[in-house]
């Protein structure tokens, strides 16, 4: 496609900067800040302002082993971490994180975080799930720092407010459109102005990729409408791989429809599923615990009730979230905001009537592979560890990867912090201020040109509304929490046909001011890619570990599956669509020998 199209012609303003993020969520707001603190020339984009980032969305907390509420030790948290990942993370990463997180938080705290706090005025700390003492032995850790419910939001605006103190520039509601490559080196990043339509061309000697999870690849997500993963499919238009896709985190209750999240505390407080016969299903699955078991045990049985049709509500793709046999004031007092986002995102009144419920995805534990300094890595020449030069990645787009197969509540904010600011670390011993930059190569412009033209053109028969919609229900349908060889096989077919439809996508508006057609199909085009990356890299992984389960392959396979999953995908816009999978050892050593490699064992709570 690219070569019988000639480059279009825009308007194209030029820029150079030492480091250029791209995402202004915690994860590039604390690059961003570190990498301005050292005196180099940074720039953030961002396609949303600052602090509408999805972090501002994050309640629950940070961890870190600060010990402010009972004994901790940063080896308890790492060992958790592991556990957690059921192994799949690499422990030399996992090391460095929870060792830095207690100076990250305190960073936070100096920049402005307003933590809450305890009556001797120390950062107040609370428990979160899987988090222990005594290396996993418990009782449970309160490790996780928090800002009343609000955690996400303040960290956003302190370190929004931190990056301006040290003079970064902010190019805000810009969209980034490709990476420039040279010679396997990342040498900055198109983007486009939303606002009027101006291309700027950003020359750089490293670029951060902070763009947050792929979400949105699916129909049901508590993530915004923004999390489109557009970073990684940069990362696979420049022809490197992704990693572990596969591990996509389901949370048991998104509403129906809007994703929005309702937590756990909604079954605790004596809430209960039914499905379509009425039945209080999770008796059958989990006879003791019922409605309280475990994340995926939940979604896990949800997902087997729909598949049997057994699902409520029309398309019979739901179930029913019971709460009104709890008292009004019970309701009132304890659960305010689920009340309330009851009544907002599904209609319903809580206090008489079900709330349609359905596993939701929450979180991407895969991505763009990086080491513990935000280098991205490929595999070349034998090597999985070969950095690409020029390019970092961090927070959630990243897969350091210290999660693994699944990522525990309250570990993605501190991975965001410390990985932001190891990333920041890294480019200020890498670039000097005041460093010359090579020109760069004629026609860097021209791939991301070509691809914004074609789409903008685009006058095929289908909407990318449609599209959009078709991808959303082929991966909650066939690589959600249920999965098994016939019905993935199913959904690497009807995905096939989805991505072959965008060579027929529909674009109405042609203009360049405040285009968000053109804007949502190129992050279509961004989400499919890595839908076809995770369904291939799911069927293909024989096993059952973490967020990963497999109904043929119930069992964790460590002889022959402990090993992390790279994949590549070939083409855009409909055009190829062939995923090339491969695979990269798990780091089985770490950093340093002040611990040892936490050996695995089956993983029980
Ligand atoms: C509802 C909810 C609650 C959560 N609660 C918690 C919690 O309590 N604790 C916890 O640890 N984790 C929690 N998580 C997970 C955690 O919040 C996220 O993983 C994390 O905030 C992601 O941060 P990020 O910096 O990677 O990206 P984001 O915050 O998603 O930001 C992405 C940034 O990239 C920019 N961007 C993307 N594409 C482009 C482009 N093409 N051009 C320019 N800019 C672009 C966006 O403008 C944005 O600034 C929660 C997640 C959700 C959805």
């Amino acid at each position: 496609m690219s070569e019988t199209a000639s480059t279009p012609a825009y308007k194209i303003i030029d820029h150079t900067y030492d480091a250029v993020v791209v995402g202004a969520g915690g994860s590039g707001l604390r690059a961003t800040m570190g990498i301005a603190e050292s005196g180099l020339k940074t720039a953030c984009i961002t396609k949303v302002f600052p602090t509408r980032s999805h972090t501002v969305a994050a309640q629950g907390g940070i961890a870190a082993s600060l010990g402010n509420m009972g004994p901790d030790h940063w080896t308890w948290h790492m060992f958790d971490t592991v556990k957690g990942s059921d192994w799949l993370g690499d422990q030399d990463a996992i090391e460095y994180m929870v060792r830095e997180a207690p100076a990250a938080v305190y960073e936070l705290e100096h920049a402005g975080v307003p933590f809450s706090r305890t009556g001797e005025g120390r950062i107040y700390q609370r428990p979160f799930g899987g988090m222990m003492q005594n290396m996993g032995e418990g009782p449970p850790a309160q490790r996780t720092c928090a800002a009343a419910d609000r955690t996400g939001h303040a960290m956003l605006h302190a370190l929004y407010q931190q990056s301006l103190k040290y003079d970064a520039d902010f190019f805000i509601e810009y969209f980034a459109l490709d990476l420039i490559m040279e010679d396997g080196e990342c040498r900055g990043v198109i983007a486009l102005c939303m606002d009027d339509g101006t291309i700027h061309r950003f020359r750089a000697h490293s670029v951060v990729l902070a763009t947050g999870g792929y979400g949105r690849a699916y129909f049901s997500a508590t993530s915004a409408h923004t999390c489109t993963g557009d970073g990684g499919g940069m990362v696979l238009r420049a022809g490197l791989p992704l990693q572990d896709l596969e591990f996509v985190q389901f949370h048991p209750t998104g509403i129906y429809g809007a994703g929005v999240l309702i937590t756990e505390g909604a079954r605790g407080e004596g809430g209960y599923l039914t499905n379509s016969e009425g039945e209080r299903f999770m008796e059958r699955y989990a006879p003791s615990a019922k409605d309280l078991a475990s994340r995926d045990v939940v979604s896990r049985s949800m997902a087997m009730e729909i598949r049997e049709g057994r699902g409520v509500g029309a398309n019979k793709d739901h179930i029913h979230l019971h709460l009104d046999h709890i008292d009004p004031k019970v309701l009132a007092e304890r659960l305010p905001g689920i009340t309330e986002s009851g009544k907002i995102f599904a209609g319903v009144d809580l206090t008489r009537q079900p709330l349609p419920v359905v596993p939701t995805v929450h979180y991407n534990m895969g991505g763009i592979p990086t080491n513990y300094h935000g280098e991205v890595v490929t595999l070349k020449d034998g090597n999985p560890d070969t950095v690409v030069p020029g390019l970092f990645a961090v927070g959630e787009a990243a897969c350091v990867s210290v999660h693994g197969a699944n990522r525990l509540g309250s570990n993605s904010l501190i991975d965001l912090v410390v990985f932001g600011r190891a990333t920041g670390k890294r480019i200020a011993e890498l670039v000097k201020p005041g460093t010359t930059h090579k020109p760069l190569a004629k026609g860097s412009e021209e791939f991301a040109l070509t691809r914004l033209d074609h789409f903008r053109n685009a006058k095929g028969g289908t909407p990318t509304a449609q599209i959009r919609l078709e991808m959303q229900r082929t991966m909650q349908a066939h690589a959600a929490v249920f999965r098994t060889e016939e019905i993935m096989a199913e959904g690497v077919e009807k995905l096939g046909q989805v991505y072959a439809s965008m060579s027929d996508i529909a674009v109405t508006d042609r203009s360049l001011i405040w285009n968000s057609d053109l804007v949502e199909t190129l992050e279509l085009d961004n989400l499919i890619s890595q839908a076809s990356v995770t369904i291939q890299g799911a069927i293909n992984r024989k096993e059952s570990r973490g967020a990963h389960a497999r109904e043929d392959y119930p069992e964790r396979d460590d002889a022959n599956w402990m090993k992390h999953s790279l994949g590549w995908f070939e083409g855009w816009g409909g055009q190829g669509g062939t995923v090339t999978l491969g695979e990269r050892p798990v780091h089985d050593y770490t950093l340093t020998d002040e611990v040892e490699y936490i050996k695995p064992k089956k993983r029980v709570y």
